[in-house]
C-alpha cells in the first residue's frame, strides 16, 4: 500500500475538446473511512464519454463537477479497510470513486463483484455502458427480425453490445466506425454484416450514399451514439415508423460541428417519416440492472458475447487517454490501470 492518494482533478473547464491543461494530479493523504463506508484501493477506473458534460457548468441532467473536484467514474479495486457491514478486507468491489488512487465510499453504494468473469467487465460490457445498450435496444429500438439496424460507435463499449444483440435477434447490422481496424472489427468480432469508415466520407451525401448500398432495404433503428454528419447522413434513409434511440451525441460534445448547423433537415425526416425518436438516460433505468446481470453475466462467462477493453496504464496518463477517446483514439472500452 502506498503512503500518499494520487487523484486527477478538474483544474479548468474545458472549450471544446480538453486539453491536458484542463486537469490537475493532485496527491494527499489516504483517506479513512467512517462509520458505514469502506477504503478502497482503485485498481482500474473507466472513462465514459458522460464525463465531458459534467466538466462544463452549463446545467444538464446531472450536476457538475466543481473546480478542483476529482474527476468523476466507476473504479474497481480491493477493499482496504471496512466499517461497513457486508464487506472485508479483499474483497473485489465497484463504485464511483473517480480518476483516483483510492476511495472512500458508503457501503450502499458498492457492489461486489461476480468472480467468474474478469472483474474490468464491470466496466463495460457488464457495467453501465453494456447495460445501457440491453436496456435502450429493447426499450426504445424495438427490434423485429429482418430489420436493419445501422450503429456508430460501433466498436465501442455500447456499440458493440448493440450490434451483437440485434444481430441475435435477427437484424441486419450495419456498424460505422473510424478506420478500416476498427472496421474489421465490427465485422470479424462483433459480428456485423457491413461497415462504413465515417472518416472515408467528410460530407453526409457522400455517407449516406455509401450507407445506402449495405442498407438496400432501407433503416430501421438508428440507434444514435455520435449526432453530428452521421445523423445527416441516415435520417434520410429511414424507414416509415422507424425508431432512433438518442443514446448520445458525441459528435457535438465539443460544439464544434458544423452539421448542427443543417438540423432542420434531419427534423423534417423525423416528421415526414413518423419516426419514433426516444432520448433516455440509462440512471433512470437502474432497477432493471439485476435482471441484466442474472442474463447477461452467465453469457459472458461463456464467450458468447463478444467485448473489447482498452486499458492504459497509469493514472497520470488518464487526461490524454480520455481527450484520445473523445476523438476516437481508444478501440473498446477505455479503462485507466491506476
Ligand atoms: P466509445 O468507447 O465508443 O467512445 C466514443 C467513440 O465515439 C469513439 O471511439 C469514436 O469511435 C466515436 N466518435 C467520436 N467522435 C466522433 C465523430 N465526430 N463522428 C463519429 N464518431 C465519433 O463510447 P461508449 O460506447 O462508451 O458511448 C457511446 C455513446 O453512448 C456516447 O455518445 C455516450 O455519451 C453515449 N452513452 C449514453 C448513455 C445514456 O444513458 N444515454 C449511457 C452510455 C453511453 P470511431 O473511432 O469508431 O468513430
Amino acid at each position: 500500500m502506498t503512503s500518499q492518494m494520487r487523484r486527477i482533478a478538474l483544474a479548468r473547464r474545458p472549450s471544446g475538446v480538453p486539453v491536458p491543461e484542463d486537469f490537475a494530479m493532485e496527491t494527499g493523504p489516504i483517506p479513512t473511512p467512517g462509520a458505514g463506508e469502506v477504503l478502497i484501493e482503485v485498481s482500474h477506473h473507466s472513462l465514459d464519454p458522460y464525463m465531458r458534460g459534467r466538466m462544463d457548468d452549463a446545467g444538464s441532467y446531472a450536476a457538475s463537477l466543481e473546480l478542483g473536484e476529482t474527476m468523476i467514474g466507476q473504479g474497481i479495486g480491493r477493499v482496504l479497510a471496512s466499517e461497513a457491514e457486508g464487506f472485508a478486507q479483499g474483497d473485489v468491489v465497484t463504485g464511483m470513486t473517480g480518476w483516483a488512487s483510492h476511495a472512500v465510499l458508503p457501503g450502499d453504494q458498492l457492489r461486489v463483484l461476480d468472480p467468474s468473469v474478469p472483474a474490468t467487465t464491470a466496466l463495460g460490457v457488464l457495467g453501465m455502458p453494456g447495460f445501457t445498450a440491453w436496456t435502450a435496444l429493447r426499450e426504445y429500438g424495438r427490434p423485429k427480425a429482418g430489420e436493419t439496424l445501422v450503429i456508430a460507435a460501433a466498436t465501442g463499449p455500447v456499440g458493440a453490445m448493440v450490434g451483437q444483440l440485434a444481430k441475435a435477434a435477427g437484424l441486419r447490422t450495419v456498424a460505422i466506425a473510424g478506420g478500416d481496424q476498427k472496421c474489421q472489427l465490427a465485422l470479424e468480432k462483433f459480428g456485423f454484416d457491413a461497415a462504413i469508415d465515417h472518416r472515408a466520407h467528410s460530407e453526409a451525401n457522400s455517407l449516406r450514399a455509401a450507407l445506402a448500398e449495405v442498407c438496400p432495404d432501407g433503416v430501421d433503428i438508428y440507434w444514435e451514439n455520435v449526432g453530428g454528419k452521421i445523423l445527416e447522413a441516415v435520417t434520410p434513409l429511414m424507414n416509415v415508423h422507424g425508431r432512433i434511440p438518442v443514446c448520445g451525441t458525441i459528435a457535438w460534445y465539443g460544439g464544434s460541428d458544423e452539421a448542427a448547423n443543417r438540423l432542420p433537415q434531419v427534423w423534417r425526416a423525423i416528421l415526414t417519416k413518423r419516426l419514433s425518436v426516444n432520448g433516455f438516460i440509462i440512471f433512470d433505468h437502474w432497477d432493471g440492472f439485476p435482471a441484466f446481470l442474472e442474463e447477461v453475466a452467465p453469457k459472458i462467462a461463456a464467450g458468447e458475447i463478444a467485448y473489447l477493453e482498452d486499458i492504459t496504464e497509469g493514472l497520470e496518463n488518464a487526461p490524454q487517454t480520455f481527450i484520445g477517446m473523445l476523438t476516437g483514439g481508444n478501440t473498446g472500452k477505455t479503462i485507466i490501470k491506476v
